[in-house]
């Protein structure tokens, strides 16, 4: 059985398999690196925050 953990990226709307979390919230991958790559004194970087705080904990799910 190859089972798979998808888990909701609250910065793209997206189920993703692989990725990381921070606290409780889980950045996919690509999300990730866009945001390293975010200087926190930009807009974007508060749009990645603010989207990070919007949404509960349901964010996983076995597919
Ligand atoms: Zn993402």
């Amino acid at each position: 059985m190859n089972q798979m953990t998808f888990h909701y990226c609250q910065v793209c709307d997206q189920w993703k398999a692989q990725g990381i979390y921070v606290l409780t919230n889980f950045i996919c991958q690509s999300c990730e690196r866009a945001i390293v790559q975010t200087n926190p004194e930009e807009e974007q970087y508060q749009y990645y925050v603010e989207k990070m705080k919007s949404r509960p904990l349901t964010n996983q799910m076995l597919m």
